[in-house]
């Protein structure tokens, strides 16, 4: 008998685990995937880490989460900058100095572009920002919005901005400083020798069984430990009694190239509606590498299927409101804890995940 069955091996799980494995207590973590470390998983292909699901930039405020992940690896000084292609003119990001003079070459100062950007947003007349659309212009103005923010979102949400909450935008920081670091947290890097180093040494000496779905044999499972913690889809583990919500699905299309550098930049956003991918990574420059080659993915947004991966919870009126009714029901579930992105159907960074399994574990 164990103290506690974890269900999903990603940062959730992980923390967990380890921070009870150093109070005496006994774990076994479940991961129907291949693999542990869910979507922060790493594959290195030519001495590259490659982000298997998706680019991952560790960024906090929390000095305690800081000085934790760093007790477990190194991090390197790596600052996220994207740039955003619009047809092919580029754009740095987040929306800063540097975006506003290649914008509107007229302008030069942050005054200038401020004076700019009010003008917009007086035309817009909005007074209280509701959904993503008006929250966007309202801060950024109508020119910012259509070249870097509307066709993007679309695409990305599968979703008309009209629709969308307004706290997704309100993740990309305004600047009217020439400063194109993408985070304004206090702390940023990517772990040297990639996550799967963190993972690893998180679940060290703890029994991870890869390949195994908690759900298809719930009631045998359930018999091995006093309490379960689970991270996976909160409205499967119900068995979508309540109806379905809806995530957002992605399709990575990775590929080799024979080349040493091949867009000078990690991330490399491409903001019209009519490009099919939101984004190209190019994965070795997240650790400065100088390898003769180079691995790409263009990440394709797609409709969410049920049996596929779940990326992202789609925080929507309608969803937040059936979200609710099935944590009333997680709330009356004895012995059972649900955390993370999945299980609390929250857009959380891994930061806030780890935060929030630090917490959980310290209240048990
Ligand atoms: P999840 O990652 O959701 O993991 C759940 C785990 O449980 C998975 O491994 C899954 O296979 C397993 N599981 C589910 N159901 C079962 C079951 N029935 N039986 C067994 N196992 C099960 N955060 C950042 O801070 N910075 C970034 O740059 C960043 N970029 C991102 C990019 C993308 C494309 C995505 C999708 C996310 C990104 N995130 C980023 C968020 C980050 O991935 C999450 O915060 C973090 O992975 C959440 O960890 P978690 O433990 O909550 O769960
Ligand atoms: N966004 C945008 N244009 C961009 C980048 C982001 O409009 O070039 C919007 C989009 O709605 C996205 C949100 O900002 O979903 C948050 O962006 P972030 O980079 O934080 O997304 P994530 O990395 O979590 O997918």
């Amino acid at each position: 008998m164990y103290d506690y069955l974890i269900v999903g091996s990603c940062l959730f799980g992980a923390v967990f685990a380890h921070e009870m494995k150093k109070k005496g207590k006994s774990c076994l973590v479940l991961e129907r995937r291949g693999h542990a470390g869910g979507n922060v998983y790493c594959e290195e292909k030519d001495g590259i880490n490659v982000h298997k699901y998706g680019a991952h930039i560790f960024h906090t405020s929390y000095k305690d989460v800081w000085e934790y992940v760093n007790g477990f690896v190194e991090f390197n000084n790596y600052v996220n900058s994207p740039v955003a292609n619009f047809r092919g003119e580029l754009y740095n990001l987040p929306f800063n100095m540097n975006t506003f003079t290649k914008l509107w070459p007229e302008v030069r100062t942050p005054a200038e572009a401020a004076a700019r950007i009010e003008e917009e947003r007086q035309l817009a007349g909005i007074s209280e920002p509701q959904k993503l659309e008006e929250q966007a212009v309202s801060l950024i103005g109508r020119t910012v919005y259509e070249k870097l923010i509307k066709g993007y979102t679309e695409k990305q949400w599968g979703r008309a901005c009209t629709e969308l909450p307004a706290f997704i935008i309100k993740r990309l920081p305004v600047r009217y400083t020439f400063d194109n670091n993408y985070f304004n947290d206090r702390y940023q890097g990517i772990p040297v020798g990639g996550y799967n180093k963190l993972i690893d040494a998180l679940l060290e000496g703890i029994e991870v069984r890869l390949n195994t779905d908690y759900l298809q044999d719930r009631e045998n499972f359930d018999k091995l430990a006093q309490k379960i913690v689970y991270t996976g889809p909160i409205d499967e583990y119900f068995d979508y009694q309540l109806g379905r919500l809806e995530y957002r699905g992605l399709k990575f299309e990775t590929e080799r190239l024979e080349e040493e550098n091949h867009q000078g930049v990690v991330v490399m956003n491409f903001t019209a509606r009519e490009v099919p991918y939101t984004r190209i990574i190019e994965h070795k420059h997240f650790e400065f590498g100088k390898q003769p080659v180079t691995y790409v993915t263009r990440e394709y947004p797609a409709d969410w299927q049920p049996g596929e991966e779940a990326y992202y919870p789609v925080n929507n009126d309608k969803n937040q409101a059936l979200y609710q009714q099935y944590a009333d029901l997680a709330a009356k579930e004895n012995n059972v804890i649900f955390g993370g992105r999945l299980a609390e159907y929250k857009y959380y960074d891994m930061d806030d995940v780890i935060k929030s399994a630090l917490e959980q574990a310290a209240k048990e």
